[in-house]
């Protein structure tokens, strides 16, 4: 029997691989550490809980619209304009199950047959699988350290061809953890509306920032002609310590909000219907959770980071957002641990987790194969556990 071409080439998610691994090594009794995933380790704030709770009891666990119940999507418009300064209909709004399905409604609604996505490399690993699924082609594009893993205006324009149809932007960015700047987002603003392209942009990790004087700007926000070719996508995941709750959400322009909802309808029916109503709760609620949860990851942050500066032979700029390290390794090369030689930074994480029990990314996925990503979504003891065997490990390369 002859199955998908198209599903076939699809690559299964190298960090979901990680994490199976870490998991059977865990199973044997080893004493892991896991930088994998990136996912909050904080519980979903209480009177988040409480809202699902009284949902179910309230008997809110029917159908909802295919797009979302009317006071989320208006909560979500409310969101937009407080947060963001961005002015939203609710018919502009669909509630997904979780960001990557919200993601993958847009390029659905948006993409023909061969039509292009500009994706900066180092990108968030499904990006490039999503297009794939919605039969565009990925175009990457890679950064350089040097200017922050941004794009320079060359690297878009050398880029574009008549095909190109849209340009992700993430920021605060997976994996690198760098802040798209006024100035950066103008740029891509610029090259979106003379080239007249889509620009999906994903401000999933929006609330997690650090520093005095960096903000979230979302691009949607700079003038009306790029308003109306952005697809905004956010939701509670990452903000809320909300991943199993699977809810995401996109604002779009009228039209495309409006296939978007279609495709789901046939696809999904609705978002989860109690979840609906915890989102509610997470967006309208008390926000000190948020706060309290980003003090945390700072201080994780600036922990993380200042180990990592100590270890010879690597480096990674230090994250302003999200809660990932991005780590350049190739200065490892050709050295070697117990007789096993590294040559790429697969080979840095493969024995990284043999040799010491910790688990890492490494990036060739994400488009930058002598980098590795390590999660800081786990807590201060682990990290400290973790970095001092990274440190063992890379002063024991000869
Ligand atoms: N975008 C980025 C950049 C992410 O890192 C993730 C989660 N890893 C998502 C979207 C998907 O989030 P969700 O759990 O809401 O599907």
């Amino acid at each position: 029997m002859e199955v998908s071409r198209r599903a076939q080439s699809i690559k299964a998610s190298s960090t979901l691989a990680i994490s199976a691994k870490a998991a059977e090594l865990k199973a044997q009794g080893k004493d892991m550490v896991t930088f994998g995933v990136g996912e909050p380790d904080f519980d979903t704030p209480a009177h988040i809980r409480e809202a699902a709770k009284k949902a179910i009891d309230e008997g809110k666990t029917r159908y909802t619209p295919a797009a979302g119940t009317p006071a989320l999507r208006k909560a979500v418009c409310d969101k937009l304009k407080k947060d963001n300064g961005l002015d939203y209909e609710p018919a502009q709004v669909v509630i997904s199950n979780g960001a990557k399905h919200s993601l993958m409604n847009a390029f659905m609604a948006i993409l023909n047959e061969g039509d292009e996505v500009i994706i900066p490399a180092p990108f968030w690993l499904s990006y490039a699988e999503m297009v794939k699924i919605a039969g565009g082609v990925p175009v990457v594009v890679h950064t350089k350290k040097e200017n922050n893993f941004m794009l320079t205006k060359e690297e878009l324009e050398g880029a574009y061809t008549a095909k190109t149809k849209a340009l992700i932007l993430t920021s605060p960015s997976n994996p690198t953890g760098m802040i798209s700047s006024l100035e950066d987002l103008q740029m891509v603003a610029d090259f979106a509306v003379k080239h007249d392209i889509f620009v999906i942009s994903d401000e999933i990790y929006e609330k997690l920032i650090y520093d005095e004087g960096k903000k979230h700007i979302s691009i949607a926000s700079l003038s009306k002609e790029i308003y109306d070719r952005t697809i905004v996508i956010n939701g509670v995941s990452k903000s809320y310590a909300m991943t199993g709750w699977r809810i995401g959400f996109a604002a779009a322009p009228l039209e495309v909000a409006k296939l978007m909802s279609s495709l789901q309808s046939h696809m999904a029916s609705n978002p989860n219907s109690i979840a609906q109503e915890a989102t509610l709760a997470a967006l309208e609620g008390p926000q000190d959770c948020v706060t309290e949860m980003c003090k945390e990851f700072k201080k994780r942050r600036d922990y993380i980071y200042e180990r990592e500066e100590a270890i010879p032979m690597i480096s990674a700029l230090k994250p302003e957002g999200a809660f990932y390290l991005f780590v350049d390794v190739s200065g490892t090369y050709g050295k070697s641990y117990e007789g096993k030689e590294i040559h790429s930074a697969a080979d840095f994480a493969a024995i990284l987790i043999a040799e010491k029990y910790v688990a890492v990314v490494p990036c060739a996925d994400f488009g930058m194969p002598d980098y590795i990503r390590l999660s800081y979504a786990t807590d201060m003891e682990q990290i400290k556990k973790g970095m001092d065997r990274i440190e063992e490990m890379v002063k024991a390369l000869a």
